[in-house]
């Protein structure tokens, strides 16, 4: 059966370094939003240049903006068979954004996973990737803003799933292999 995956879960839970783990072993593309923006960073496109004042601001770049880029993403061949995606949707406009590229292929989603952690634990390991990895949007006052952003507009989306019967809830706390070893039992458990 075909995985097409969403991975929510606050800024800080691990969602990158579990969704590319996933992935694989799902044999699925991960996609990432973030990642996506961040490339358009580095290579200076105009798409990049927008994203950038936002992001940098702990903000989320513009609904349709972001939609626009996902639709094209999810066109691309490799995403036919399924998909893992982390960090789309974030607001309802992109929930249903993603149903109607879902509903114009014939496919639905799979499963909605959230990955769960608390908030002082991620400002440390994201005060901690700012010191490794030097990203822009991980200084203290734009990760409190990042926060907040994600509980005013991305936490309403764990109903919205719920209520579809598609959420899965793991810990994401604790030792990486450990959270790994969660959520593929989690998804073995609901994939039937
Ligand atoms: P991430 O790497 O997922 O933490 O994303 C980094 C930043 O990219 C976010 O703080 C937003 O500014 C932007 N971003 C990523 N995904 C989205 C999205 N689905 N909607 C809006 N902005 C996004």
């Amino acid at each position: 059966m075909s995985t097409r995956l969403i991975l929510l879960g606050p800024p800080g839970a691990g969602k990158g370094t579990q969704a590319a783990r996933l992935a694989t072993r799902l044999g699925v593309p991960a996609i990432s939003t973030g990642d996506i923006f961040r490339a358009n960073v580095s290579e200076g496109t105009e798409l990049g240049q927008l994203a950038q004042k936002y992001m940098n601001a702990g903000e989320y770049v513009p609904d349709e903006v972001t939609n626009q880029m996902v639709a094209a993403r999810l066109a691309e061949p490799d995403a036919a068979d399924g998909f893992l995606l982390d960090g789309y949707p974030r607001t309802e406009a992109q929930v249903s954004e993603l149903d109607s590229i879902l509903t114009g292929n014939g496919h639905e989603l799979t499963h909605v996973v959230e990955l769960t952690a608390d908030t002082d634990e991620v400002v440390a390991r994201l005060l901690n990737r700012a010191e490794e990895q030097g990203r822009a949007d991980d200084t203290e006052s734009v990760i409190r803003r990042r926060l907040d952003v994600y509980v005013e507009q991305t936490a309403p989306l764990v109903r919205i799933y719920a209520g579809r019967g598609l959420l899965v809830q793991v810990d994401g706390m604790g030792d990486v292999d450990e959270v790994t070893a969660r959520l593929a039992d989690a998804l073995g458990s609901s994939a039937g």
